[in-house]
């Protein structure tokens, strides 16, 4: 395992039980559908939109996922993103294309969802640590930008722990969490 992945790996770990939580499979929380704003790679999103579909399953008569999949998902809604290139529109369109979907659709869920080994961050030199920053920097910014629209937002982290997943404790290579900013900003305030 390369260094770099190494320190991310176990920093992500550090945040298990504290910011990176179990999910709970009866969670209840998608009865008028979500909007899923999720990176694009197709290695993950299947995973990402079955998890949904499951906890959908449960509320409703049949499931409402609207995803709204770019390369880097939620992390280009965080202000002044590394992963919005100078001078692109991604991050307005983005927020335009989610009022859109709560106006059309009448969705006020929102899901803001990140993933760790993502190209489109890594490809922008951000890390682990940087990756959840700016999920709970998107999020405040959703819930500021679109107050008129009262959304209810979450955030889930989705991390592919790589094919030694087994010498890391893990059942599975790609594990997925609920991110919790309260326990993250706790997290802050005692480092
Ligand atoms: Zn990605």
């Amino acid at each position: 395992m390369a260094d770099r992945v190494y320190e991310d790996i176990k920093y992500l770990l550090s945040l298990e039980g504290s910011v990176l939580l179990k999910i709970d499979p009866y969670r209840v929380d998608e009865e008028d559908g979500a909007i899923v704003v999720t990176c694009a790679d197709g290695r993950y999103f299947s995973d990402i939109f079955m998890h949904h579909d499951r906890i959908q399953q449960s509320c409703r008569e049949n499931p409402l996922i609207h995803p709204l999949s770019r390369h880097g998902g939620a992390l280009l809604l965080a202000p002044n993103s590394p992963l919005v290139r100078e001078g692109s529109t991604a991050q307005e369109d983005l927020f335009a294309e989610i009022v859109e979907a709560m106006d059309w659709i009448k969705i006020r869920k929102i899901v803001l969802s990140a993933h760790y080994r993502c190209g489109k961050a890594s490809s922008c030199r951000v890390d682990a640590a940087q990756t959840i920053q700016l999920l709970f920097a998107a999020k405040k910014s959703v819930k500021t930008r679109l107050a008129s629209h009262d959304p209810v937002v979450s955030c889930y982290f989705h991390i592919d722990f790589g094919p030694d997943y087994k010498e890391l404790g893990k059942k599975r290579q790609v594990l997925s969490y609920y991110a919790d900013r309260e326990g993250w900003e706790r997290q802050q305030i005692q480092a």
